[in-house]
């Protein structure tokens, strides 16, 4: 079964990628978000050239090929890209089985609980609170993160007392009954994030991300002694060493990869099983309703160490509105749990009038002239 054209569907924000084979397969990925357009240049560039004409079953061979061969190039955008195809050729696997990508995972489930996680920290915690009450009515939604500190804020908050009134607020309007998570993306240092911690405590928020620059993994490790409250992290992180440090030096109680930012599902399997041998849970970040969030559910529903729940962000058309139509059926949410489809591969459609708006690049093996 060997890879005989890989090509991307871009925008912006989104690149789709569409791998085939030269006994028929058909499978589709997803390249991160965000800067997608430059992304998918990388997909063909530095991807595609290594992985046309091999093997389209070994995808653990094709992920180190594209490693090694681009190891001058190992960062962020290399990753992004390869997750194009890992996604895709992921797809073909659970078509070619007959599986969900979960089932073939070794999932089971038919649903799994998420918490809804707002992106926004330009909102007042009276707009946050109400919004997120709305949406424990509508869907039934038993957990809930919001946004504290600054992002890379240096010990200032957003604005003065923000935190402090988004947090009382939180656990006032939505009761002692729901889980409240908060994300401080990378704004304090070790002190600040140790004092606003403990105040997190008092109000029983069970889950503080990212309190310190992500990059300083023993600020991290300096919080996480520090407190009883789970310190979580690593979305940003794609380096294997750096996983390993933060998982030996328990710098967070919880890790937290992107599959898209990782490279895809391939090696987020690593770090879940680095973390699974240290005791640590696993609880993906997945903070758009592109399809990092499906390729998300079907792993977090999978894995032995999950997490209690998948991150579903909140933020709709009016925030993000480059979210809309990309593939079919879209996310269902109710009694705060996510449906998943037992058809195979990831079991969605992509949507012909999406394609049709977006920038369309090819690549083909040789064998096809
Ligand atoms: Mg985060």
């Amino acid at each position: 079964m060997i890879i005989t054209s890989i090509e991307t569907f871009s925008n912006e924000y989104v690149a789709l990628v569409r791998v085939r084979t030269d006994e028929g397969d058909e499978g589709w990925g997803q390249a991160s978000p965000y800067n997608a357009d430059i992304t998918a240049q990388l997909v063909h560039r530095q991807v595609a050239c290594h992985v046309l004409g091999m093997d389209a079953s070994n995808i653990e061979a094709i992920t180190q090929a594209v490693i090694e061969r681009e190891h001058k190039f190992q960062g962020t955008y290399l990753y992004r890209a390869l997750c194009g195809v890992d996604t895709a050729l992921w797809d073909i696997r659970g078509k070619r089985a007959g599986k969900s990508v979960s089932a073939l995972l070794g999932g089971s489930v038919s649903s799994f609980p998420v918490y809804a996680s707002s992106m926004q920290r330009g909102i007042t915690p009276q707009q946050e609170a109400e919004r997120m009450l709305a949406l424990k009515e509508q869907f039934g939604y038993r957990s809930f993160k919001f946004r504290i500190a600054r992002e890379c804020g240096h010990d200032i908050d957003q604005w003065p007392g923000r935190t402090e009134e988004i947090v009382a607020l939180m656990r006032k309007k939505l009761g002692d009954e729901v889980n409240l998570m908060v994300d401080a993306n990378s704004g304090y240092s070790p002190e600040k994030a140790i004092e606003v911690g403990r105040m997190l405590t008092d109000y029983g928020i069970n889950h503080y991300e990212e309190p310190c620059p992500y990059w300083e993994l023993d600020w991290s490790r300096q919080v996480s002694d520090a407190l009883d409250i789970d310190v979580t992290g690593g979305e940003q992180d794609n380096n294997m060493i750096v996983w390993k440090q933060m998982i030996d030096t328990r710098a967070v109680d919880i890790v937290q990869p992107d599959i898209c930012y990782m490279g895809g599902i391939t090696r987020t399997l690593q770090v879940a099983e680095m973390a699974k041998q240290a005791g640590i849970p696993c609880t993906l970040h997945s903070a758009n309703l592109s399809l990092v969030t499906l390729f998300s559910i079907h792993f977090m529903a999978a894995i032995e160490n999950a997490g209690k729940y998948v991150e579903f962000s909140i933020e709709g058309l009016d925030y993000y509105p480059w979210q809309d139509r990309i593939f079919t059926p879209g996310y269902k949410i109710s009694g705060g749990e996510v449906s998943l489809s037992d058809k195979p591969g990831w079991g969605v459609e992509i949507n012909p009038e999406w394609m049709a708006l977006a920038d369309y690049q090819a690549s083909y093996h040789a064998s096809r002239f």
